[in-house]
């Protein structure tokens, strides 16, 4: 199946361009997400245009002119941000006519009692895309979404690229799983994968990574997308 693998660098120009961290571009600020279990701002972990005229960057399958934001608790509040059904991680997509045309800060907050703030994930741009096959036959796409399937296909269809950490960020295709397999955070959310990003990613020069956010020390993050419903839903599960 064909993938999207980003290469990133410290920093991201300003406006609509695909990036982890920093703080959003132009998103309402009513829309800023809060954590359902600790009721503070979630941090910012992404921003992708669902179309763009980035050379080979990817189109997303849900709408041609919407840009996809993603966020997560942050907090050391032990909130479930692994799980898709607890309010700890969000995923919007919303049309670039609602968005505006700076940066938005998250909403204030009255945690800074214990001298805490909230944390804005470094900044990484992505700097251009790897488009690849990776020999996943199209016919076995649903066993990625089924553990006991998943487990009994050959190991090189099972763990595409083998397994390198160079491919574990990615649009499109199936997930590449972590050792734990396909039985999710407790369980998958409806839809198929959207992208993938590893605790850790790539680098421009490709020796160089750079830490994303606390996934469970060394997790990855998956991003679903259920479009059977209209508007399409969202999810995000951590896996280990
Ligand atoms: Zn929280």
């Amino acid at each position: 199946m064909l993938n999207h693998y980003p290469r990133f660098h410290e920093g991201a120009s300003t406006g609509l361009v695909h990036k982890i961290g920093g703080l959003p571009w132009g998103l309402p600020a009513h829309l800023w997400p809060l954590c359902a279990d600790c009721e503070r701002p979630m941090s910012h972990l992404g921003q992708f245009p669902t179309h763009s005229t980035e050379l080979d960057a990817p189109a997303l399958p849900h709408a041609p002119d919407e840009v996809l934001f993603l966020f997560k608790c942050e907090w050391d509040s032990g909130c479930f941000f692994w799980e898709h059904s607890e309010g700890s991680n969000q995923v919007l997509s919303v049309p670039r006519k609602e968005l505006g045309d700076a940066p938005t800060h998250p909403p204030t907050i009255d945690a800074q009692e214990n001298g805490e703030e909230l944390k804005v994930l470094p900044e990484l741009g992505v700097t251009r895309w790897i488009v690849q096959e990776d020999g996943v036959p199209a016919d076995v796409e649903d066993d990625f979404y089924d553990y006991g399937r998943h487990s009994e296909l050959p190991r090189d269809i099972a763990h595409p690229q083998g397994w390198a950490d160079q491919f574990n960020t990615k649009f499109g295709g199936v997930p590449y799983w972590t050792p734990n397999g396909a039985q999710g955070q407790p369980d998958l959310p409806p839809g198929r994968l959207l992208l993938q990003i590893d605790s850790w990613v790539i680098m421009d020069d490709e020796s160089l990574s750079d830490e994303v956010a606390n996934f469970c020390s060394d997790g990855i993050a998956y991003i679903f997308i259920d479009c059977s419903q209209s508007p399409p839903v969202f999810s995000m599960i951590i896996n280990r």
